[in-house]
């Protein structure tokens, strides 16, 4: 199987929408946007998409809400990541390529996240979340890609589109990147709002 890297980062040009955020990651009114950053967009029909998107979502809600019973609501994804084979290494680095910031870095496969602890200080600082809190929540966006792996299938694959089109002429697959971040996306936010219902209760 081919090997994809989930780098999870934020484009440091990208303008913010509030100065405030309550939840650092894009919520549902952004998937669409997400969608069309990739780069196989122009090659999804246009009446495909909010359904695509839709799909990519729902299957992020029901794995959080999945994994949220299984872990019997814990809420530390250090320690849910350690429980299923997944080691979390640190680096105190701040890991910047090409006008991308990168908090973390994930190889699909393999059963080691890499922080970059101090990437995440930064993004921490600007939406006003303990450092802690900060690495659990990007950490439980990588989870969902190695769920993805281990258990529940690509979220990129849920559709695929010609690699290539030549004329008429139509070669190979391939699935759509960004259905795995509008999953790792939904996930962590659904994930989050659970543990806030349960301790409100
Ligand atoms: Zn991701």
């Amino acid at each position: 199987m081919q090997k994809e890297r989930n780098r999870t980062g934020k484009n440091m040009e990208e303008k913010k929408a509030g100065t405030n955020f309550a939840f650092p990651f894009p919520g549902r009114e952004l998937a669409e946007k997400e969608l069309s950053y990739d780069p196989c967009y122009a090659r999804i029909p246009a009446q495909d998409r909010a359904e695509i998107v839709n799909r990519a979502w729902n299957k992020g809600k029901e794995a959080a809400r999945a994994i949220f019973r299984e872990e019997n609501g814990c809420g530390d994804f250090f320690a849910i990541c350690r429980k299923n084979g997944l080691a979390v290494k640190e680096r105190a680095v701040d890991y910047v390529v090409g006008g991308q910031r990168y908090f973390s870095d994930y190889v699909s496969g393999r059963s080691t996240i890499t922080l970059y602890t101090k990437s995440v200080q930064l993004w921490a600082a600007q939406n006003h979340l303990e450092q802690r809190d900060a690495e659990n929540l990007i950490l439980s966006h990588e989870y969902y890609h190695f769920l993805e792996v281990k258990r529940i299938g690509l979220t990129s694959r849920i559709y695929q589109v010609p690699m290539l089109t030549i004329g008429p002429l139509k070669i190979g697959r391939t699935g759509i990147r960004a259905l795995s971040e509008i999953g790792a996306h939904a996930f962590a936010r659904t994930y989050a709002q659970a543990l806030q219902e349960s301790t409100e209760q």
